[in-house]
């Protein structure tokens, strides 16, 4: 049945009356507590004093990977490039690995990483080379691990709702294969159908389902690593509640592959939801799309599951780049609303009366009702595909930065401001419910100007509000010296010590996460 339906569009003068309670910020620029300690370069540090891969290392590959150690330049050159296709341009020669390892058991990867320690061979752990900081790729020669055959589901509880895999499983596999047994996966993506569960912990990806169910530091249960000396660290536990000591396995979520390699994840997985609905409104302003976040939260309570939201910019680029229409009329702003919930009755009428209010209020004037599969994907693609549409649009400067709520879209008006007439476009979009902005800014070309005008600005704005310069894509090579705008040094330095105790050569995942004074 389709159940699309459309809202009626609401007088807009009562607006402009509520949007002035909300106060605009005071905002005065500067930098993180206590600064960078150094001015931070965006480009690519120095070659570190790796060994070069030799015909004996291998000989010792294909001892053990028979078949699945790839030197086809062909083969490994798609692992080379990023999902952005932006290292190369980033800087020259980024991706250069001649080397492409496929393991499918954890004591491969053991042999593997023990070899490369005691060789000073370097390695770069990727998963589904779908990260967007250049963490995924290696910088100049360093060995790709690939754990994309390290598929396999170990076990699934379905009394507990536990799940252990591999940790090269795609996202989207473990999501089909939970839902036939009524059950989801605890966080859900754009990239689902290429990212894998390994790469998703090791970035600890936020995504569309964190405002409802928390990061992965809540919800993975246990991990195994393997250490930089090949080592295997069992810490797979599948217990809610293990007060024993340090809790390790949180070191290696969103450590980026610098500190051990994932070899495989135990993670609670929640109940399938009876009941799914997807809402898709337009705002006139920011201020009445904050004020329905509050009113959403007040009356959908528990079957809330995400709130995510897109400017006019985002659906110019959808429709320009994807024809991608449009579902209701042109907004400066648009909502997607999901409740999840175990009794669609119930769920109906929560969603009718937050409707009914919010179209009362003049928080939202227009939208569209989405309670069918096909539909509901509609309505979801039109947030899921901006990344997308921005890669058709040019060159893309990405930031995904945590504020709070009140200041998030204060940045993409600061910056149009600030850049003139100088970018193609900027647009903001992102995880309101979780405080987090992606704020992207394109030209049609790379152009050096152009980012010199937006960072440090970005950063030092972000500051100011003591928000992240990274919320969930982490820090990667891009990003690794702006680290100090979000994170006192005291803390940085630390990281480095524990860097230094886990992996004294350096060998995972060199140049990336870490600022270049730390390694
Ligand atoms: P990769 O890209 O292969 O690697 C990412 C990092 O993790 C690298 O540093 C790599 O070395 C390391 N790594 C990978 N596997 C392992 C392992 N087994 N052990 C140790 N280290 C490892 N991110 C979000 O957080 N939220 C979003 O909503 C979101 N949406 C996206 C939408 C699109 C269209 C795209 C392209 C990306 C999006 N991302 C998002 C970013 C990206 O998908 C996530 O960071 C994802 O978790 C990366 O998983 P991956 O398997 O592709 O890892």
């Amino acid at each position: 049945m389709n159940i699309f339906t459309r809202l009626s569009p609401v007088d807009l003068n009562a607006i402009c009356c509520s949007s002035g309670q909300f106060v605009a910020s005071t905002r005065k620029l500067h930098v993180g507590t206590d600064g960078p300690k150094s001015p931070p370069a965006a480009g690519a540090p120095e070659r570190l004093p790796f060994s070069r891969v030799t015909e004996e290392d291998l000989a010792f590959f294909r001892k053990i990977l028979p078949g699945r150690t790839i030197t086809d330049p062909d083969l490994v050159e798609s692992s080379n490039v990023d999902w952005l296709k932006s290292m190369k341009d980033f800087f020259s020669p980024a991706g250069s690995s001649e080397v492409l390892l496929r393991p499918q058991k954890t004591e491969e990867v053991s042999q593997i990483i023990r070899y490369c320690n005691s060789r000073n061979l370097a390695v770069n752990p990727q998963g589904g080379n779908t990260g967007l900081v250049g963490g995924s790729v290696p910088v100049y020669d360093e060995i790709i691990l690939s754990t994309s055959l390290m598929n396999n589901i170990l076990s699934f509880d379905s009394i507990s709702g536990i799940l252990t895999c591999q940790a090269g499983c795609v996202l989207e596999n473990l999501s089909l294969y939970l839902e036939e047994r009524d059950y989801i996966m605890p966080l859900d993506l754009g990239a689902k159908g290429s990212c894998q569960i390994g790469g998703n912990v090791a970035t600890n990806a936020g995504g569309l389902r964190l405002l409802r169910y928390g990061s992965l530091h809540g919800t993975v249960l246990g991990l195994e690593v393997v250490l930089a000396d090949g080592q295997v660290l069992d810490c797979l536990a599948s217990l809610r509640k293990d007060n024993t000591g340090y809790d390790l396995k949180q070191l290696f979520i969103g450590s980026e592959g610098t500190l051990g390699v994932i070899t495989a994840v135990s993670i609670l997985c929640p109940r399938k939801p009876k009941s799914v609905n997807v809402v898709f409104l337009g705002c006139e302003t920011y201020e009445q799309l904050l004020k329905a976040f509050q009113l959403c939260r007040g009356m959908l309570g528990e079957i809330l599951s995400a709130f995510e939201f897109l400017d006019s910019e985002c659906m110019r680029l959808l429709n320009t780049h994807l024809k991608l229409p449009n579902p209701i009329s042109d907004c400066p702003f648009y909502i997607v609303i999901e409740t999840s919930g175990s009794d669609p009755k119930h769920d109906a009428e929560k969603l009718h009366n937050f409707l009914e209010e919010a179209m009362a209020s003049s928080l939202v004037s227009d939208g569209t009702v989405a309670t069918e599969e096909s539909k509901i994907k509609a309505l979801w693609s039109m947030r899921e595909r901006v990344t997308e549409a921005l890669t058709h649009d040019g060159f893309t400067y990405k930031y995904d930065i945590s504020l709070p709520l009140e200041q998030i879209y204060q940045l993409v008006i600061d910056m149009r401001q600030h850049l003139g007439g100088r970018a193609k476009s900027v647009v903001g979009y992102g995880h309101v419910g979780d405080g987090n902005l992606h704020l992207n800014i394109t030209s049609s070309t790379k152009d050096p100007a152009l980012l010199a005008a937006i960072e440090p600005f970005v950063y030092e704005w972000t500051a100011s509000c003591r928000g992240s310069i990274s919320a969930e894509h982490g820090l990667g090579l891009k990003k690794r010296n702006y680290i100090y705008y979000s994170k006192p040094s005291q803390a940085v330095g630390l990281m480095g010590n524990i860097k230094a105790m886990l992996d004294p050569k350096g060998i995972l995942n060199p140049y990336k996460t870490l600022p270049d004074d730390v390694k």
